[in-house]
């Protein structure tokens, strides 16, 4: 029997609504790939509770006391999707061949983790669940994520289309996912980084199950400044081709006006010095912003500050769980 540890990773922010079919349909179909011998029976779930308010950790830790296989980690306090994701994975890591990370709505095809398991088998690393449509997503949610993925190309910022975090990796993939040490760990972006033999699944993306989106509008901008922040200098370069053009412009604008003066056609230019006082104010702003974006990046990493913070961690536990009582 030497058929790989599976462990699945699931980050819960409030998600009381949707949790229990999400743990029913997840050990359904790990009981299917144990009896098709794709993963061991020493294979679990993992559910880490992202500081939620409503009643996510009573479900996990209830459905932990009932079902051997259903694992929990709770988090002191809301870290973000990402870092619940990582805090969920590393602490599978010692005791999973490969880990696959799925969101708790149930929008990702859960049967997808089947063709990940057999590109493992195959010797694949890392497999990346890509969505081959999106028209179950709102409107909105569409073309904002379209988008997001066409401003990080132009950034230069390397992502597989149309991946979440929907994706199977090995544990030497973790091991050394474990060694970027940036406390900002932009995932989408740094595991193509690692380099291990990958491949891609596509699947069909379903609306959410139950329960609303925790990723709004406000969220999805700071994800997005984040990634590009995090690997691009593009940013910057266009500052100084904007600083370049302009100051090549007003060369050309100063000889002109000086012209004028010489040949005594020189007008009162108001218009001139108030558009190029405005442009010139824009630009300086813009600049600022941007600079300041990365400034904040240094701020934040030379802290060094753990990324989260694990309250309590059955997973990992010396002593029986069923030590705790109900
Ligand atoms: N999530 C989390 N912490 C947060 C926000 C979200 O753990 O602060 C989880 C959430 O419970 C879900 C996953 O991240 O399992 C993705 O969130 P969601 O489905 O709301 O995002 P969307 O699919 O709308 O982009
Ligand atoms: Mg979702």
């Amino acid at each position: 029997m030497n058929e790989p540890v599976l462990t699945i990773v699931v980050p819960c922010y409030n998600e009381q609504e949707v949790l229990p079919e999400t743990i029913r349909q997840l050990r359904q179909l790990r009981e299917q790939l144990i009896a098709q011998q794709l993963i061991s029976g020493r294979s679990a779930l993992l559910f880490v509770d992202d500081g939620s308010r409503d009643a996510t950790w009573t479900i996990i830790y209830k459905a932990s006391l009932r079902y051997p296989e259903v694992k929990g980690v709770k988090l002191a306090r809301n870290a973000g999707h990402q870092n619940a994701l990582l805090a969920g994975i590393f602490s599978a890591k010692t005791r999973s061949d490969c880990i696959v990370s799925i969101d708790a709505d149930l929008q990702d095809d859960l049967s997808v983790i089947r063709e990940f398991v057999k590109k493992f088998h195959e010797g694949y690393e890392i497999v990346y669940g890509v969505r081959n449509r999106r028209d179950t997503d709102p409107f909105f949610k569409r073309h904002t994520a379209q988008g997001f993925y066409k401003l990080m190309k132009v950034m230069g910022v390397h992502l597989v289309y149309n991946h979440a975090d929907y994706r199977l990796m090995s544990r030497r993939a973790v091991e050394e996912l474990e060694r970027f040490e940036e406390a900002n760990l932009f995932l989408r972006g740094i595991v193509p980084l690692l380099g291990f033999r990958s491949t891609t699944v596509s699947y069909d993306r379903k609306e959410r199950l139950a329960g609303e989106t925790k990723y709004p509008l406000k969220k999805m901008v700071a994800f997005a400044l984040d990634g590009i922040t995090s690997f691009s200098i593009t940013p910057i370069r266009l500052i100084s081709l904007v600083g370049f053009l302009s100051f090549f412009v007003s060369i050309l604008f100063g000889a002109y006006f000086l012209f004028l003066k010489f040949t005594g056609h020189a007008q009162t230019g108001w218009t001139s010095l108030i558009t190029s006082i405005w442009l010139l104010g824009g630009l300086q702003l813009i600049a600022f912003g941007l600079i300041g974006e990365y400034i904040g990046k240094i701020y934040k990493e030379t802290k060094r500050r753990p990324r989260y913070i694990i309250d309590l961690d059955l997973f990992n536990l010396p002593i029986p769980v069923s030590f705790f009582g109900e």
